[in-house]
């Protein structure tokens, strides 16, 4: 399962990211990530999450939108809601593609690796980080990521569902349904 793979530090696949400062675990993070590229072909998922990282929908809320994905991606091999119980990054797994500071435009990867070490230390509590290149205050949750990721307690993910995106409509309505602004991350692992 994608969602909840940095609780723990139980990452799949942070290979080319080095943001958790546990050298070892780092070591046994990479083995891990190539033992399980090797065993089998990449999985793609469509997460969604709040925009609000503490936003939770109520349960009659997320069974709704689970039947609404269902009927949208009959073919899907999985269809799973997760509450997490802090705030998890939710990462796009090899579709990353680096990160941008949103004011002054440079390149923040090399820090960012540090800010989200001591970020995730506070269980990602606070989100907001005063940026190395230009001194302004931001969150984590707003810096510019080349390819979407995001922050959130709740999530709902759809494992290979053999299209490609969801269609603006079905983000509204999945939007009304529970009850809150959506954001979706296309994550290959
Ligand atoms: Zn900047």
């Amino acid at each position: 399962m994608l969602a909840g793979r940095y609780e723990g530090c139980e990452p799949l696949l942070q290979v080319g990211k080095s943001w958790c400062d546990q050298g070892d675990l780092r070591e046994q993070m990479l083995d891990y990530s190539v033992n399980h590229l090797i065993s089998r072909m990449s999985d793609n998922f469509l997460c969604f999450v709040p925009t609000d990282p503490l936003f939770v929908p109520n349960g009659e809320a997320i069974l709704a939108a689970k039947e609404m994905l269902a009927s949208l991606f009959p073919l899907a091999e999985s269809i799973i809601a997760t509450e997490h119980s802090d705030v998890a990054f939710i990462d796009a797994g090899e579709n990353w593609d680096g990160v941008r500071c949103p004011m002054c435009k440079s390149d923040m990867e090399a820090w960012w690796n540090d800010a989200m070490s001591e970020a995730y230390k506070r269980k990602f509590s606070n989100l907001i980080v005063r940026t190395q290149c230009c001194e302004k205050s931001v969150s984590l949750n707003k810096l510019a990521y080349v390819w979407p990721v995001a922050f959130a307690k709740f999530v709902l993910e759809v494992m290979n569902p053999n299209v490609i995106r969801i269609e603006e409509k079905g983000l509204t309505r999945l939007s009304q349904i529970l009850g809150c602004e959506i954001k979706e991350i296309i994550a290959r692992v």
